[in-house]
Order: structure tokens, then C-alpha cells, then sequence
């Protein structure tokens, strides 16, 4: 993406329809047509997080990737936490280690308490501390026609994955992070407009809201802030891996940018939320949606 020419944002990605595609949970990027855009040509770092630590889950693919190539840009070191997408995963190191930062990988399902311990021991055993942990992992299962197509197994492990872990893993981080330091959590518009098709999902991303706001006041007394990313329709495997193919090739339609986000637009705001630059912005929500409004 070209960031420096002036140009309607509607044209800055590529626009529905797209080729009909499905896959199954996680979903890869090298799956997807077209590619995703994750800044890999475009993004240029200016020093913002020079020498920082920075912890990501889900940063083998999506956002997280394109989070990982602009901190790496940025001056920082990265942890890569994934499920088990270890190409995705691979490609993601390469992008970091071609920036001039170390980057480590972490696979692993982080759907319980442990798996979410040995995560941050083994980050911080890699890098020594935690200065930026961006909770970005998460799940969405395949639509549904009908409410109790949400059985119980399906919505645990949802709320598992998505916003349990969120609790853990900030328990666990939080002696590895000192003053300074900033948590940053990936929630959803679908916080603010649910779809019944995925109303697991998005009461997950709800709670996500709701807990980034008040572990923001929890926090501050150490040092620590707490913001939290509210993305609309963007192209990742976690899209083509839970909607149905003739959904896919219409995604981001209804958006008023006539499109979804690439990756690469949703990664700027966590390198705000990340800088200085943001250093009196705590327990908000910032919203890239394309326009639809949150609330
Ligand atoms: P993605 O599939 O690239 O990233 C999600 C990642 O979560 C996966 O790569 C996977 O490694 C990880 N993950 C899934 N289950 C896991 C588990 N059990 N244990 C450990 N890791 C696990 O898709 P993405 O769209 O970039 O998703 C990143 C974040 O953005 C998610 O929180 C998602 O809810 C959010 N989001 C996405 C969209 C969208 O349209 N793509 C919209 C709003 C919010
Ligand atoms: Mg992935």
C-alpha cells in the first residue's frame, strides 16, 4: 500500500468481490487470494519503540503480523505467540529478523491458565521483560443459522480463547513489566454491533472492552497503560475461516469504505497506542472501523 500520494482511502485497498474461498479453523495466510497487505513494502519505522520489548499473540497472521512488521520497524524486539500456523509464524520472524530485531516464536493453544503461564515465562526467559504486550489471539468459529447451534463446548472454548486468556496472561506478565509499559487488546465493532451468526465472538469482544477499561484503572497507580483496538471488517485468515465462501467474496461490501481494511491500516494504531506519543491516552477504545461507528 502507498501511503505517501494523496488518494480517496476507499481505492488505498483492494475491493469486493473477491475469488469465493473457505477454510478451516486457524485459517492461513497463504490460503488467501488475494494476499493479504501487512505493510511488508510500505510500513517505515522512525525509532518510536526503539529497544523495546514487545509480546504479541496472534502475530503469526492478520493484525498481528502487521503489528509485528511496524514495531520491528519501530526499534523493537518481538515475541510471535500463534496456535500452530508455523509457516505463517516463520514468515512473520523473517519480516522481524529482516527489520534488525530479534524475534522469538511461541506456539501454543491458549486456552488455559497454563498454557498462558508458559508463554510469558517463556518470553520473558527470551527477552528478559515484557515492555509491550498486545493480546491479539482469538477465535471465531463458523457462522451459525440458529442460537443453539452455540453449545457449550463451542462457547467455552470461545470465551477460553478470546478473553480468559486475556486475564492470565496479564496476570502472569505483569511482574515482568515495569513503569512505562503498555498492554494493548484487540477487541471487535462486533463489541458495539453484534452478528447473531457469531454471538460467542462477539460477547467475547465485549468483555474485552469492558476488562481493557478497567484493568486501564487497575494498572496506572504502577505505571502501566491499558487501550484496546476495535477493528471493522479486515482481510485475515480469521475472516475466511469462519464465513461461508459467497460471504467471503463480499467482505467489507457493506463498509462505507466499499471495502475491508488491508492488515496493514489497523497496525499504525497500535504503534500509537504502544509510543510515548500516547502517553496520556489510557482505558480508550480506538476504533478503525472505516466509519462505521462503535456504540
Ligand atoms: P488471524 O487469524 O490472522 O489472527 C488470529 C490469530 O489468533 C491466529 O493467527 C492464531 O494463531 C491465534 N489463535 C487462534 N486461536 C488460538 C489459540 N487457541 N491459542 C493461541 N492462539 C490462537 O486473524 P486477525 O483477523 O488478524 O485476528 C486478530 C485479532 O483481530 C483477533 O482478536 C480478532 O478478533 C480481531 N478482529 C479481526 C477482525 C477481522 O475482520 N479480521 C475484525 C475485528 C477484530
Ligand atoms: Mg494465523
Amino acid at each position: 500500500m502507498k501511503q505517501a500520494a494523496m488518494k480517496d482511502p476507499k481505492d488505498l485497498g483492494q475491493k469486493p468481490p473477491f475469488p469465493a474461498q473457505e477454510q478451516e479453523y486457524p485459517g492461513v495466510e497463504s490460503g488467501m487470494q488475494p494476499r493479504p497487505d501487512h505493510g511488508e513494502t510500505s510500513y517505515r519505522g522512525l525509532g518510536r519503540l526503539k529497544d523495546r520489548v514487545a509480546l504479541i499473540t496472534g502475530a503469526d497472521s492478520g493484525i498481528g503480523r502487521a503489528v509485528a512488521i511496524a514495531y520491528a520497524r519501530e526499534g523493537a524486539d518481538v515475541g510471535i505467540a500463534y496456535l500452530n500456523e508455523h509457516e505463517d509464524a516463520n514468515e512473520t520472524k523473517r519480516l522481524v529478523e529482516e527489520a534488525g530485531r530479534k524475534a522469538a516464536l511461541f506456539p501454543g493453544d491458549l486456552s488455559s491458565d497454563a498454557a498462558c503461564k508458559k508463554l510469558v515465562e517463556d518470553a520473558a526467559k527470551a527477552f528478559g521483560r515484557i515492555d509491550i504486550l498486545v493480546n491479539n489471539a482469538a477465535e471465531q468459529g463458523k457462522t451459525v443459522e440458529n442460537f443453539e447451534e452455540l453449545d457449550a463446548e463451542r462457547v467455552e472454548r470461545t470465551f477460553r480463547v478470546n478473553i480468559l486468556a486475556m486475564f492470565h496472561i496479564v496476570r502472569h506478565a505483569l511482574p515482568h513489566m515495569k513503569p512505562g509499559s503498555v498492554i494493548i487488546n484487540t477487541s471487535s465493532i462486533q463489541a458495539y454491533q453484534p452478528s447473531p451468526e457469531i454471538l460467542d465472538y462477539a460477547a467475547t469482544k465485549g468483555a474485552i472492552v469492558t476488562f481493557s477499561k478497567g484493568l486501564s484503572q487497575a494498572l496506572i497507580g504502577r505505571g502501566i497503560r491499558v487501550n484496546t483496538v476495535a477493528p471493522g471488517p479486515v482481510w485475515t485468515p480469521l475472516v475466511v475461516q469462519s464465513f461461508p465462501a459467497n460471504k467471503n467474496a463480499r467482505f467489507g461490501e457493506n463498509s462505507p469504505m466499499e471495502r475491508p481494511a488491508q492488515p496493514a491500516e489497523l497496525a499504525p494504531a497500535y504503534v500509537f497506542l504502544a509510543s510515548n506519543e500516547s502517553s496520556y491516552v489510557n482505558g480508550e477504545v480506538l476504533g478503525v472501523t472505516g466509519g462505521k461507528p462503535l456504540g
